[in-house]
């Protein structure tokens, strides 16, 4: 049988990354080798895999948006290490010619690829890794987490800056960076406070990003 790539995708807080680590250690109990890469763009806990319940697990590749998948697996292949599966958090901040290679990985060299991430933005729209995911990836498998209204599961990434929500701003904002928090929603409640924030636009003095301050 030939390897698959996966796409397990869900709102934030879902429990991605545990399962990320799970899945790596699921392999590796089975004596099958795993690489385990994340997208450097996420700094949250760096070259680790944090998940919200404490478990933690070192990356093998913190990728840049040039690094070539392709290279680094031929090159772990060349020193004789074998890889059963690429596991990838955060992998709605990959490119699109990476999750392409992940995609020919899969195919070529018959290794199994699971990559977790979000599947849109805070505006829904969706990340250029989710987006090429979500249109090649062989499964594609929604995590589940319930909405604070505890009515509908959450489907959408609420952006919070000093615990205000906003619909403006940059793709990228790291949680708890900048006073950018979240929190995962229904479309029901997601609605709701977009109409709020419509409503209340032109009071709220918002303080822009540390990031697009910059950027002027
Ligand atoms: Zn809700």
């Amino acid at each position: 049988m030939i390897a698959k790539l996966y796409f397990r995708y869900s709102a934030m807080n879902a429990g991605k990354s545990t399962m990320a680590i799970q899945v790596a250690y699921n392999y590796e109990e089975q004596n099958r080798t795993v690489l385990v890469l994340k997208p450097q763009i996420d700094t949250k806990g760096e070259d680790t895999i944090i998940s919200r319940i404490g478990i933690k697990r070192k990356v093998d590749y913190l990728l840049t948006k040039d690094d070539s998948v392709l290279k680094i697996i031929n090159t772990e292949l060349e020193k004789n290490h074998k890889i059963d599966a690429i596991i990838i958090d955060e992998a709605q901040f990959l490119n699109e010619k990476q999750v392409d290679e992940l995609y020919y990985l899969s195919k070529k060299l018959n290794i199994a690829v699971l990559c977790f991430g979000l599947r849109c933005d805070f505006t829904m729209k969706p990340f250029p890794g989710s987006a090429r995911l979500l249109a090649i990836a062989d499964s594609l498998e929604e995590l589940k987490t319930l909405c604070e209204c505890g009515k509908r599961k959450a489907t959408q990434n609420l952006r919070l800056v000093n615990d205000i929500p906003t619909f403006l701003g940059n793709q990228i904002a790291i949680d708890g960076e900048d006073h950018v928090t979240y929190k995962s929603v229904c479309g029901e409640c997601y609605i709701n406070y977009y109409l709020k924030w419509q409503k209340n636009k032109s009071k709220i003095q918002e303080k822009p990003l540390i990031k697009e301050r910059i950027k002027k």
